[in-house]
């Protein structure tokens, strides 16, 4: 196995375009697992743990968090911003296998691994997170300047600005070849079980995610088989903005309840305009096991994992009650 290991974005993604079949290694725990247990191991290796680009956590304007591939969930989990802004997913972070499993795992890995079971997930798709993938790409018009749409991308786009410029000098007579990135809503991004929208030319460098209202509210649950090292049974992040006692915002996913993490839309589009009552907590956790289609396998019952993402949700709603204050009363029945 040939082993690539880049120090800079450009020369990551310079080797990504030249390897299109190489394996992109950050922390190991899921690709080398995936070996141990007879995974297929690739001719390259590409290692993107020197690529120094790739790790950081930072806020644009108070508008947007953007936090780089190879953040780990150690990391992210103490970092005082997303305790802060996203506590849902600082909880999901503390939540991951154990502290040396934390210490490695990235949440770049984390999404792009595309488990259904993904703790990071299911809080980013309730925070409308973008993930931004990057490549090294033929640019066939002018102007060649680093594509990104988005207001936000101050740290992609300075550092791919800076790699681009250099590159440029670098590739003679191949001018127009120039770095590229798009952005695509994570819960888009999943195409399948274990399937994504991942070019084989493109590495995703961050996660780009709207910083919330302060009246929001939002919560990570996950039910293991043990407090440690356990994958997810059944996960659920909640975000909801309760506004004079009504459901203005309303956010809901859930992990290992269908074969990719799971935006819960039709419970979402149920909830947003109610007022809170007990009632309508019975009917959202009725309509939330209807919508969902788990699956039987080694860790738990479909049955029992329908059963509890309802309860699930039930605990949500009354622990933002909880903490909104007025309509508490309404469902502190139902925890
Ligand atoms: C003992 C144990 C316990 C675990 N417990 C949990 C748990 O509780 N919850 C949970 O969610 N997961 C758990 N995991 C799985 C794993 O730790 C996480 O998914 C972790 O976040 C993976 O990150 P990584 O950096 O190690 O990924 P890697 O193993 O390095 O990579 C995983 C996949 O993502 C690709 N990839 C990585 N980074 C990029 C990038 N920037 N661009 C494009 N592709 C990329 C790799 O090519 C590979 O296909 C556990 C694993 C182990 C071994």
């Amino acid at each position: 196995m040939k082993i690539i290991t880049p120090t800079a974005i450009e020369e990551l993604l310079t080797a990504r375009a030249a390897n299109p079949d190489a394996a992109l290694l950050a922390g190991g725990t899921d690709l080398l697992a995936g070996w141990h247990s007879g995974g297929r191991r690739p001719e390259h290796l590409i290692l993107l743990g020197g690529v120094r680009e790739l790790d950081f956590i930072s806020v644009r304007g108070n508008r947007t968090i953007e936090i780089g591939a190879t953040a780990t969930h150690s990391r992210i989990a103490s970092n005082s911003i997303i305790r802060r802004f996203l506590p849902a997913l600082a909880e999901a972070a503390l939540s991951v296998g154990s502290p040396a499993v934390r210490n490695m795992g990235t949440i770049g890995g984390n999404i792009v691994n595309a488990s259904p079971a993904a703790d990071l997930v299911p809080p980013l798709i309730v925070y409308n997170a973008l993930v931004r993938l990057v490549s090294f790409g033929a640019m066939p018009t002018s102007p060649a300047k680093p594509v990104s749409t988005s207001p936000s991308s101050i740290p992609m786009e300075s550092v791919l600005a800076r790699s681009a410029r250099k590159s440029r000098g670098k590739v003679r007579g191949d001018a127009q070849r120039i770095f590229a990135g798009r952005d695509v809503p994570i819960d888009r991004f999943y195409t399948g079980y274990k399937t994504t929208d991942l070019r084989k030319d493109e590495v995703l460098f961050s996660v780009v995610i709207p910083v919330p209202s302060r009246s929001s509210f939002a919560r990570y649950y996950k039910l293991g088989t043990r407090k440690a090292q356990s994958i997810a049974k059944v996960s659920l992040a909640g975000r909801i903005e309760i506004v004079d006692e009504v459901i203005s915002v309303a956010g809901l996913a859930a992990g290992s309840v269908a074969p990719i993490p799971l935006r819960l839309r039709a419970v979402e589009d149920f909830l947003r305009g109610k007022r809170v009552t007990e009632s309508l907590v019975d009917c959202a956790a009725e309509e939330l096991r209807l919508s969902i289609a788990p699956i039987d396998d080694v860790r738990s019952t479909s049955a029992y994992r329908r059963f509890v993402t309802g309860s699930l949700l039930r605990r949500f709603l009354a622990d933002a009650c909880v903490a909104g204050d007025a309509p508490a009363r309404a469902v502190r029945g139902s925890r």
